[in-house]
């Protein structure tokens, strides 16, 4: 699709969503509120969607609760087998997705096409096969005369609230592990992006029997409230702001239900003299401006060892300067706008409230005259851990470089933060980088790399970065519950 194919076709997909898709249709919301969408590129608007009601979360769950007990039966392979049907589904309809995920978030659509629609295919790939095959804590015959077995079973119904910065890619990490294992869910993306999670419940729906999968458009403080404190509700899982998760795990542990939650990050970027500068800077360039920032694992927090600062500075520089920031539909953008105005006046409140020891080298003011959301790449020097610029996750194309004098102290300033997401460590020198990794207090370490993640690998946030993982077969495991089963065998 050439780009005004694209934003006609999510203006129209976007005026044909009047309602939920809830117990395998589309059924008119009971609460006559709506949320607008916008395209963040232009700051015009799409669509709109339901603002949902606590009473269209609860016909939801029901419908989940409903189809859960037969689900749970089917067989581990029919359950994959239906999934990879919808990742069929999603595949013949990738450039629709690819248009609802660019207009939708601003995402640049060369990035959209070769990287996240695909991971997205690979994920979905990923999760429906391997939940076939889970491992079990081992059975036997512990106590004589009895013999035991373990079995895993799904939690029941699964609530997945999902962040606006990767909506596509969060709901399918949520959805297939859930499903997979036997759960069904109910799924309430962000507000401001709900038309790629529409598109694809909607094909699933054509798949999956009714009620497994259901989305119910709102707010956080309704939907998401009312989905993180339903008594139907068996697990909520999460992605958003530390904030916003302290909420959806009280409301959770108000009800004795599990959350797992996927929050921030301010990934510290540790730069050693002895690194290869070139490609070190490439991957920090790439990991800090991808998705324009919006990422809880952003390159964009870097402590670089003095030697090498000046050197470091230039290198950023010319390669932030080589990025293209623009509409996020033209091919040659490299850098789309930030998500919402909310988000580009968060940014721009952040860099506009540097304390006066610090700088913008590049960048540093927000860019509306076409009425789009941008926000250059912007390099910040002078500022230090305290901070509000350093000590709190940004979500937008800018870094801030602080120096380091040695090992211990890059350790220190590295670890010296409430987030515990992700890090990464740039040096040739093997010793530094095994002391490193043991030492740093992050749930994903990267040597001599940034921001590559697989389906396979899991994502754990450590201190106030969250609860529980993602991907991975440990991911897969967070929506099983653990029944022990024991049998005297003398009788
Ligand atoms: P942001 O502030 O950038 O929008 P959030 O963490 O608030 O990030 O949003 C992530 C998701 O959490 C979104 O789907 C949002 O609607 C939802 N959300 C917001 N507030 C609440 C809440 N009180 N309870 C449950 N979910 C919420």
């Amino acid at each position: 699709m050439s780009a005004s194919e694209q934003r006609v076709y999510a203006s129209e997909y976007a005026s044909s969503l009047d309602g939920n898709f809830i117990g395998g249709q589309w059924t008119r919301s009971l609460s006559s509120d709506w949320l607008a969408v916008f395209d963040p590129s232009t700051g015009q608007n799409v669509g709109r969607v339901p603002a949902s009601s606590v009473e269209d979360v609860n016909v939801a769950v029901h419908a989940a609760r409903d189809a859960q007990k037969s689900w749970a039966k089917t067989a581990p392979g029919a359950r994959a087998q239906a999934l990879h049907k919808v990742a069929d589904a999603v595949e013949a309809h990738f450039e629709e997705f690819v248009a609802l995920e660019c207009i939708d978030a601003g995402k640049p659509v060369s990035a959209v096409r070769k990287d996240e629609i695909p991971s997205v295919i690979d994920s979905m790939r990923y999760f429906a096969s391997a939940g076939r095959g889970l491992s079990s804590l081992a059975g036997g015959d512990y106590m004589e005369g009895v013999s035991s077995t373990v079995r895993r079973e799904p939690l029941g119904v699964v609530a997945g609230i999902t962040p606006w910065n990767y909506p596509i890619l969060q709901a399918v990490s949520k959805i297939f592990p859930a499903l997979a294992v036997g759960n069904t869910m109910v799924v309430k993306p962000a507000e401001t992006t709900p038309l790629s999670t529409a598109l694809l419940v909607e094909l699933a729906g054509q798949v999956l029997p009714a009620g497994v999968l259901n989305v119910v458009f709102g707010t956080g403080p309704v939907v998401g409230d009312a989905l993180s404190r339903h008594p139907d509700v068996d697990v909520v899982s999460f992605t958003g702001s530390i904030e916003t998760g302290r909420k959806v795990g009280t409301a959770a542990a108000d009800g004795v239900k599990k959350a797992i939650l996927e929050l921030g990050g301010n990934t510290p970027v540790l730069l050693f003299g002895d690194a290869d500068l070139p490609s070190a800077l490439d991957a920090i360039v790439a990991g800090g401006l991808y998705n324009a920032g919006q990422d809880c694992m952003a390159a964009t927090r870097l402590l670089v060892e003095e030697s090498v600062f000046d050197e470091v500075i230039l290198g950023l520089k010319e390669r932030c300067s080589a990025f293209v920031l623009g509409d996020a539909l033209d091919p040659k953008t490299t850098v789309g706008p930030l998500n919402s105005s909310a988000q580009l006046a968060r940014v721009a409140a952040k860099v506009g409230g540097l304390p006066d020891k610090a700088t913008a080298v590049l960048g540093g003011k927000a860019e509306t005259d076409t009425g789009g959301y941008f926000f250059p790449p912007t390099i910040i020097v002078g500022a230090d851990q305290t901070d509000e610029i350093v000590a709190e996750e940004i979500f937008g194309p800018v870094f801030t470089v602080q120096v380091f004098a040695d090992v211990a102290d890059a350790e220190a300033k590295a670890n010296d933060t409430r987030f515990g997401l992700a890090a990464s460590i740039f040096t040739t020198h093997l010793g530094t980088a095994t002391r490193m990794q043991n030492n740093l207090n992050f749930g994903t370490i990267w040597i001599n790399t940034h921001l590559v993640i697989s389906p396979e690998v899991p994502i754990s946030g450590f201190a106030m970065s969250g609860l529980g993982t993602e991907n991975s077969e440990a991911g897969f495991l967070e929506f099983t519950r653990v029944k022990h089963v024991m049998v005297d065998s003398r009788i």
